[in-house]
């Protein structure tokens, strides 16, 4: 009996969600631009800046999420600083209902793996 009331609820709780939801837009923030580099790696002679990783990520992540259907807005499409204050309003004033903002590391020891 008890099986079939949580079987009950689950299908209840989808129907419900799955007629009331409507994807978030999602406002997909590219750390740092500008003058604010981040983090900088240097591979194979070549410099890495994580502000410009950032904004390929986020760029390739844009494209993906609009392509599924979602929509999006981008706090930054180009090398330019954006505030921290003003990242929050292109969020806000276009109604984004989640905000991913993308960084990426860098550390000189080379034993450095992944994340705990
Ligand atoms: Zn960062």
């Amino acid at each position: 009996m008890i099986k079939k009331m949580l079987l009950l609820f689950v299908v209840f709780c989808f129907v419900v969600v799955s007629n009331s939801f409507a994807a978030p837009l999602i406002c997909i923030d590219p750390g740092h631009g500008g003058s604010n580099i981040g983090a900088v790696k240097k591979f194979d002679g070549i410099e890495l800046r994580e502000q410009d990783i950032n904004l390929d990520v986020a760029k390739f992540a844009n494209y993906y999420l609009t392509r599924a259907g979602y929509k999006t807005v981008m706090t930054r499409n180009s090398d330019t600083d954006v505030s921290f204050a003003e990242r929050a309003a292109i969020a806000n004033r276009n109604g984004a209902g989640a905000f991913v903002s993308i960084h990426h590391n860098a550390a000189d020891n080379s034993s450095c793996v992944g994340s705990p």
